[in-house]
C-alpha cells in the first residue's frame, strides 16, 4: 500500500521512458565536449558543422530516411 502523495505536486509520479523507436534515429547520448553523438542504432560519429548545416550526424540521418521507409 504505497499510496504517498507529495504535497504541493499534482503530477504523477514519473512515467517509465517510453521505448525507443528504432525506425526513428534521434541521438541517444550526446558528448558535448567532445562533440560526439550515439544514435539509438548505435551509430557513433561527430555533430560537429564546419559549415554550420550539415555534419556527420545531420548525414547519418538524412541517409536513414531515405535509404529506409
Ligand atoms: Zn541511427
Amino acid at each position: 500500500m504505497a499510496d504517498v502523495r507529495r504535497p504541493g505536486s499534482g503530477l504523477p509520479s514519473r512515467r517509465p521512458a517510453p521505448e525507443p523507436d528504432a525506425r526513428k534515429h534521434v541521438i541517444a547520448e550526446y558528448r558535448h565536449a567532445m562533440q560526439q553523438v550515439t544514435c539509438v542504432c548505435g551509430w557513433v560519429g561527430s555533430s560537429e558543422s564546419p559549415d554550420g548545416r550539415t555534419s556527420d550526424w545531420s548525414r547519418h540521418v538524412t541517409a536513414s530516411r531515405s535509404g529506409q521507409g
